[in-house]
């Protein structure tokens, strides 16, 4: 073999070799630091502009590739593909949702934040899992006179990709830290339409990010224990379940009928 050939095959062996080195899941070296923080700079203009235009929840993989460099899009994807077991995370893969999806933009909620109102941003849902909703509070505004509303409902893959990236510095850099607050991409059912969850908050702004104890004791909740399976909902993470996964009674999911 030439000097010049031997010469390239150490360059593409070294090349990969860096591009693909194993990440440290417990803590990230300060390379690997640098990188992500190197990612983030790099979504910023299209997150930014995601936000105003308020579909920030529908971002598609490709568009968070598209301005990345080879070693760039190599390094994402260590996060994209994280190994579930390895980090102990409880909840299945789903999958990555296809495009052909038709959602509902849930516009205009409006909750009691400290007595105040304030509008909550935009939220999509599958059309069928927000007409199944829509039906179900026009039952519980008949038997209770209250209603819940959608805080968070589809997430796609991407932007949990990239709010898993973007928590990392949240948790030390520590990925092993991060994956017990934010989904891994395809393990969430808020990216899952054939599942499609939905964070409910009541009027009051009673939610599961900032009062999770509350949520349990709600009418709406027990509400929801009786009648959410006639519109076809189910509680996703009951209490004192072995599957190691913490009670969630703000977190339901649909199940399309087959
Ligand atoms: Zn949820």
């Amino acid at each position: 073999m030439s000097k010049f050939l031997s010469f390239i095959f150490v360059f593409i062996f070294l090349f990969n070799a860096s591009a693909l080195a194993q990440i440290d899941i417990n803590r990230l070296s300060v390379d690997d630091v640098n990188n992500v923080e190197i990612l983030l700079n790099k979504f910023a203009p299209l997150i930014k502009e995601r936000r105003e235009k308020n579909n920030l929840a529908s971002l598609a993989l490709d568009e968070l590739y598209a301005p990345l460099t080879d070693s760039q899009r190599i390094f994402l994807k260590n996060f994209e593909n994280l190994d579930a077991n390895a980090l102990s995370v409880k909840i299945p893969y789903l999958g990555i949702a296809g495009s052909n999806e038709k959602f509902v933009i849930i516009r205009g909620q409006k909750i009691k934040d400290k007595g105040k109102l304030q509008t909550l941003p935009p939220q999509f849902l599958p059309k069928d899992v927000n007409q199944s909703y829509t039906q179900m509070m026009d039952a519980m505004q008949k038997d209770l006179g209250k209603h819940l509303y959608v805080e968070s409902g589809y997430r796609s893959s991407a932007y949990q990709l990239y709010l898993f990236v973007g928590s990392l510095k949240n948790h030390n850099y520590s990925i092993r830290e991060t994956a017990k607050f934010v989904a891994l991409p395809g393990h969430s059912e808020h990216g899952c339409p054939r599942q499609q969850a939905i964070d409910f908050v009541n009027e009051d702004g009673i939610d599961g990010q900032n009062n999770p104890k509350f949520f349990e004791v709600l009418p709406e909740y027990a509400w929801l224990t009786k009648n959410a399976q006639n519109f076809n909902f189910a509680l996703s993470y009951p209490k004192d379940s072995n599957d190691g996964i913490a009670f969630e009674p703000w977190h339901w999911h649909y199940n399309r009928p087959h």
